[in-house]
Order: structure tokens, then C-alpha cells, then sequence
């Protein structure tokens, strides 16, 4: 899929059938000795309270010692959720890094939150303990991609979601998260053509909430979008009393709401959130029960913030290998030798830096859960 053929698409408001669903690339070029099956599932993680004691007296001690802060996002190992200074979806987690003071920022999520780290914190040292920790969907655009869209649109306005490479957010006017990307969309003048990159499903919804016209980038993460909708209705119907909890990438998002438009599901029982929302979600359901659309790293999140609730995964395969590749080996090793640390060219982050601070003047954030 190219930007011409995008920009050739037909317009919105009928995105899903514009064009036929390309295959995603996978993530980039995975260092030896670090792909997807390094620490792939929570085994990776497991081990007993003690263990886990010693391990994060140790991070916690060479975080202080290096004058570290450890940011986590919802999608990661429990153990390093739980001995990370704060943990949050990607615009809590920007925020959070825009504004600290620490000497070094650990990044434990993927290589396109520490690159955002960095644009935003040019002066600190941010590490990610995995090189190879990619994503599918940061992978399906390239800057010149966007470059050729401009060329062909004069005047257009690129609105790129925060998974992409420094390279492509240097080339957008802003960008956006899933907690902010329909108030993003709302704060641009109407008389402009506008390209929403890269994720297909996100950009739907943008679609649906802001009626706006807007021309969607074919990508999706391979993660969401394997969230099958086929099983969406059985599972409602076996548990009448669960809600839905539904990241907007995920490919089941689309059928849940045409379940809601046609009555089959009251509109009570799904709610489209980023994963900082679903946590508050979470506070609120008391006993209650909710299928979760998402990746599964989330739940520890879920569990946490409301133990009194019953947080189930509508899809248990939907784990993202990437995020599982920052386990507690490779954070302590990260700690100690002060690897990888994340750089970005001067220019590129001058130019992304824009476009991503106007993103995090928009909307409200879901706070981050943070160490007390
Ligand atoms: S879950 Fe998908 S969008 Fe998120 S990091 Fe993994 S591949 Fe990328």
C-alpha cells in the first residue's frame, strides 16, 4: 500500500469499504538473541514472592543509583508493571516524561514510545532495555510515504498516531493517541484535506464520533486486529452481564458497535476506551464483570486498580510479542550497563517534537497509576 493509492482511496464517511485490507509489515529487524520469543508470555515473568522481592530491591536500588525513572505501559510483563515508578497508555506515559526531571528515562514499552520519550526530553538519557522491541503497526508507514501524500494534497494536514517513528511524526502536524485522537481530528480547521495515519481501525472511529472527512492510512497492528469480531456476539450472549471493554485498534470494535446500532447489544455494554480509560473503567464496575478487546497485559492493570472485579480477556491470544520482550532479565541489564540508549537526530526531533506536544496539550489524560 502506497500514499498514492491511499490518497486515491475514496473518501469517508465509508472506510471499510474503500480498499481491500493490506497484510501489515512486521516490525523491524530484531537483534539476535532478542525476537518476539525472548520472554514471549507471563511464564517469562513468573516466579515467587521472594523472587520477585529481590528482583525489584535490586531495579528499584540501580534506579536510584542512576537516577532513573521507570515508565511502564499497560501492555507489559506484571512484574515490571508493578515496579515501575509510574505506568499509563502512551499519553500519560509522554506526559509524564515531558515533564521529568530524572537523569535517565527506562523505557519499558517499544521502541517508538522512547523514541517520543526522547523527543520530548532531548536533554535526558532514555533507555529501552530491547532494541527489537518494534510494532507491526509503527511499521506500516514510512516518512517518505507521507511526503509523497503532501506532495499530491497541498495544504493537507497529516495527523499521525503516536505509533510511528520519529521520522513519520517529523513529517505530520500532530499527533494523537487513542485517548485523544477524536479531539485531535475536532481541533482542525474543516476546509482542509486530512490524512489519519497509520491505524485503519482507530481512524474509523475518529470517522464515526467526529463525522469528519477524513482519509485513513490502510494499516492496523497485527495484534488488534486479530481480535476476531466472529466470536464478539457469543461471548455477550453467554455472559449477559459483562460489559465490553474495547480498545479502538481492534478489528472487533467496528462489529460491537454495529451490534449496538442494531439493538442486539445495549449501548451500556460497550464502550470504545483507550487502555488509561479502561483502568477507570475499572474503579467503577465494583463486582461487576467486562470482557477486555485488548491486548492481555492490560488485565494485571485491571486487576489491580479493582480486585473486587472480574476482568477477563475476550481474546486470550491477543498478546503483542514486542511489548513481552522487555522482561526482568533485560530491564536489571538495562539498568546495569545503560542499554539501548535511544537517539534521535537533532532535526527530525526539532520537526516531531511539534507534532507531538500538540498532542499532549489536547484532551484529557487518563492519570497514570504511580508508586506511592
Ligand atoms: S500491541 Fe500492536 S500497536 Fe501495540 S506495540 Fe504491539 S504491535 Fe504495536
Amino acid at each position: 500500500m502506497t500514499a498514492r493509492d491511499v490518497a486515491a482511496a475514496p473518501r469517508a464517511p465509508s472506510p471499510a469499504q474503500s480498499l481491500p485490507r493490506p497484510r501489515v509489515r512486521r516490525a523491524t529487524a530484531v537483534p539476535p538473541g532478542e525476537g518476539p520469543g525472548e520472554g514471549r508470555d507471563e511464564g517469562a515473568a513468573a516466579g515467587s514472592a521472594a523472587e520477585f522481592t529481590a528482583w525489584s530491591k535490586e531495579v528499584r536500588s540501580l534506579a536510584e543509583r542512576n537516577g532513573a525513572i521507570i515508565l511502564a505501559h499497560n501492555y507489559q510483563l506484571p512484574w515490571i508493571q508493578d515496579v515501575a515508578d509510574h505506568v499509563g497508555d502512551s499519553l500519560a506515559l509522554s506526559r509524564i516524561a515531558a515533564a521529568s526531571d530524572a537523569r535517565t528515562i527506562v523505557f519499558c514499552g517499544v521502541h517508538f514510545m522512547a523514541e517520543t520519550a526522547k523527543i520530548l526530553a532531548p536533554e535526558r538519557t532514555v533507555l529501552l532495555p530491547v532494541l527489537g522491541a518494534g510494532c507491526s503497526l509503527a511499521d506500516t508507514v514510512t516518512a517518505e510515504q507521507v511526503e509523497s501524500w503532501r506532495a499530491e494534497h497541498p495544504g493537507g494536514l497529516v495527523v499521525a498516531y503516536v505509533n510511528t517513528s520519529a521520522a513519520v511524526k517529523a513529517q505530520s502536524d500532530i499527533c494523537c493517541t487513542s485517548a485523544n485522537a477524536v479531539e485531535v481530528v475536532r481541533s482542525l480547521p474543516e476546509d482542509r484535506d486530512i490524512l489519519f495515519l497509520p491505524d485503519f481501525f482507530l481512524g474509523s472511529h475518529v470517522i464515526r464520533e467526529t463525522g469528519r472527512n477524513v482519509q485513513l492510512w490502510m494499516g492496523e497492528c497485527h495484534v488488534h486486529a486479530g481480535i476476531d469480531p466472529a466470536g464478539l456476539r457469543r461471548r455477550m450472549d453467554l455472559e449477559p452481564d459483562a460489559e465490553l471493554l474495547i480498545h479502538p485498534e481492534c478489528g472487533c470494535s467496528s462489529a460491537a458497535l454495529s451490534l449496538v446500532d442494531s439493538g442486539e447489544l445495549p449501548a451500556d455494554r460497550a464502550r470504545l476506551l483507550s487502555t488509561g480509560a479502561m483502568v477507570e473503567r475499572a474503579r467503577e464496575i465494583g463486582r461487576g464483570t467486562a470482557l477486555v478487546a485488548t491486548e492481555t497485559g492490560i488485565l494485571h492493570q485491571l486487576r489491580r486498580a479493582n480486585p473486587d472485579g472480574d476482568f477477563r480477556a475476550l481474546d486470550d491470544s491477543a498478546v503483542c510479542h514486542f511489548m513481552k520482550m522487555i522482561t526482568p532479565q533485560a530491564l536489571v541489564e538495562s539498568l546495569r550497563t545503560g542499554r539501548h540508549e535511544i537517539d534521535v537526530d537533532r532535526e527530525t526531533a526539532k520537526r516531531a517534537a511539534r507534532a507531538v506536544q500538540r498532542m499532549i496539550e489536547i484532551g484529557q489524560t487518563a492519570p497514570a497509576v504511580s508508586r506511592s
